[in-house]
């Protein structure tokens, strides 16, 4: 591979860098594509793209070592992921990795020897109404079975490209079960920019933040991805910053383990979407918005691309964008690359911009230095479609549902033991045992609600209502019948914290690590009471210490568990007494293997015996 001429390189890299205008901003759109000639970023393509955009390597290499589905060296012509994430497990994905490997003679985290395949973990793929789900080549498969695997193991060996598969394997549906405004009867592409343009800018701002101030005066649209922030501060605060260049950015980084509504969202609303997109632009004064694209959902891409296409041959993007003369308006999408931490709005901002995503200090905010510097709003891909619904039907309307601190729908992605998983959209004020009753779900003895960051909930708080007084969720819940462990549970979710830490500070690059680590020592049954007290400390330090909120959250999924579920850890402590989390008798295993012993001298008890 490395004898490839730079010119060879050229001539696949020259279109990408033009589509790109060769601009380092757009680095992780570029890194993106390049990589798809080789299936991974080839040396010497790194050292043409470092003179044309004029950047270290080591900038490129940065970038492309912190995302998970950039590549800087071979991996198998097939890279199969599956989904790590808790309802796949349930599902039986174990146990279909197991059999792929076994299929294609290789192991999980290895590329085969003739460099065909590789096969390993990925975090939840956002299929989980629709799982077991795993990405081959980034493109998602879902709804495996044996002899679905099986089937693909054939395609593997035989070489077959993805084109040639059956369609249905790549199948994704949009299973909604409950609708409201937002997934009811879609209104016409532009629809509700019309009314807002109708009604004036400053009363669109009023009406938005009318409903925005909903923790105060009984109304309000807050921000639907978890933090609750009211949308109208944050588009005024962004109106009102200095500067003459503004940006919108809709998060569609939807890496919450256990939720997909967003998916949902952007292939069956997307217009609503762009309307409230455009709506906030008009509020705002931006002329340019980002989507921030999840790479799990790039399969998505060309559909949307056509769509934001359709717009523009309608008149509802680009110059006017649907409004008066003067407005201006257009919206390119952004495909991220594996990283959990994008979600963080200003780490995407980091990655929209070329760069790892490593959260940012703030303050500065982002309304104010946002993309480039530049006064921004990044508002989710569902309170934008809220957005569009308050224009287009008015704050009563929006008002006569849920609460008087949190006003409208909330749409819920409901997997696990339940009969009927799939997206609902109910009224904020729902309890978690209508939802339960709503998805068919029995026997049941947890809800994940918000993902492993949000709240384990028991059979005792089934009463408590979804809404941001009482049980907040960015969208996620997840169900868990009495059959499941829930230490396991916990378990998965600490792994993905562990997995997806960024390492840009070491409380939590270590201590998600540690948290780990007690984990698997308690599942081995190695733990001891000593280990609570371990797993208080590592959230005191994690609490205090991390840069973002990942850190903050990790303990948060142990800590529900051990109050709610004591008895699933208790079974493990076999031991009363502290037991280290290191085992030096076993970590020196390797080295009895090479020199033959297995005698009790070469056992560390042995030698404490000997020396008594
Ligand atoms: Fe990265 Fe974790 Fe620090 Fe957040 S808390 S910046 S995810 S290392």
């Amino acid at each position: 591979m490395r004898s490839a001429s730079l010119a060879s390189h050229a001539a696949y890299l020259d279109p990408i860098l033009d589509r790109f205008d060769a601009d380092p901003l757009n680095l992780l759109q570029i890194l993106r594509q390049a990589q798809e000639h080789y299936g991974y970023i080839h040396p010497d393509a790194v050292d043409y793209l470092c003179a044309r955009l004029r950047v270290p390597r080591t900038k490129i290499e940065g970038v492309a070592s912190f995302y998970a589905f950039l590549h800087l060296r071979p991996h198998g012509r097939y890279r199969i992921l599956f989904s790590d994430n808790v309802t796949d497990h349930m599902l039986g994905s174990g146990a279909l990795m197991q059999r792929l490997c076994r299929d294609l003679w290789t192991r999980p985290g290895r590329v085969s020897q003739d460099g065909l395949v590789s096969i390993g973990r990925t975090s939840c793929t956002g299929m989980c109404d629709q799982g077991p789900a795993m990405l081959v080549n980034e493109r998602a498969v879902t709804r495996l079975t044996p002899a679905r695997i099986d089937a693909i193991g054939a395609l593997v060996r035989a070489r077959a490209p993805l084109s040639d598969w059956p369609a249905e394997y790549f199948e994704v549906s949009s299973i909604i079960h409950l609708r409201g405004p937002l997934l009811g009867d879609p209104p016409a592409p532009g629809a509700a920019v019309a009314a807002a343009f109708a009604r004036g800018a400053d009363a669109v701002l009023a009406q938005a933040e009318a409903a925005a101030l909903a923790q105060v005066d009984a109304a309000g649209l807050r921000g639907r991805g978890g933090a609750g922030f009211a949308t109208a501060a944050k588009w005024k605060a962004c109106r009102d910053a200095p500067g003459d260049a503004r940006y919108v950015v809709c998060n569609a980084d939807e890496g919450e383990p256990g939720t997909f509504k967003d998916r949902v969202l952007l292939t069956e609303r997307f217009d609503l979407v762009l309307d409230g997109m455009t709506v906030c632009a008009y509020v705002v004064g931006a002329r340019q918005g980002f989507i921030y694209l999840r790479g799990e959902y790039r399969y998505l891409l060309d559909a949307l691309e056509a769509k934001l296409q359709a717009r523009r041959d309608a008149g509802l993007l680009g110059p006017h964008a649907g409004g008066p003369d003067g407005f201006e308006f257009d919206v390119r999408i952004h495909v991220g690359a594996g990283a959990y931490v994008c979600g963080e709005e200003s780490a995407l901002l980091e990655s929209l911009e070329g760069k790892r995503g490593t959260p940012r200090n703030r303050p500065p905010f982002p309304v104010t230095h946002g993309y480039r510097g530049r006064p921004t709003v990044v508002n989710n891909v569902e309170t934008f479609a809220c957005a569009a619904r308050i224009a287009l039907d008015g704050v009563d309307a929006f008002r006569a549902r849920g609460t008087e601190q949190s006003s409208g729908t909330k749409l819920l992605s409901i997997a696990g033991d339940c009969r009927r998983p799939g997206v609902y959209e109910v009224a904020f004020g729902t309890t978690i045992a209508e939802v339960l009753e709503f998805a068919g779900a029995r026997d049941t003895q947890a809800v994940q609600v918000g993902g492993p960051a949000g709240m384990c909930l028991s059979t005792l708080e089934f009463g408590r209502r979804i809404g941001f007084e009482d049980v907040p969720t960015a969208g996620a819940f997840t169900i868990f019948d009495h059959r499941r462990d829930m230490f396991e549970v916990a378990r998965n979710y600490v792994r993905f914290f562990a997995h997806e830490s960024c390492g840009f500070c070491t409380p939590c690059r270590v201590g998600t690590t540690l948290l780990r680590n007690l984990m698997d020592k308690l599942h081995q049954g190695r733990g001891s009471p000593y280990d609570f007290g371990e797993i208080q400390q590592l959230n005191g330090l994690l609490q205090s210490l991390s840069h973002c909120g990942l850190g903050h959250s990790a303990c948060n999924p142990v800590l529900d568990t051990i109050e709610r579920f004591r008895p699933a850890y208790e079974r493990r402590l076999v031991n009363r007494e502290f037991v280290p989390a290191f085992d030096l008798d076993r970590a020196l295993e390797p080295a009895r293997a090479m020199t033959g012993r297995d005698d009790a001298g070469a056992h560390l008890g042995t030698l404490d015996d000997e020396s008594d």
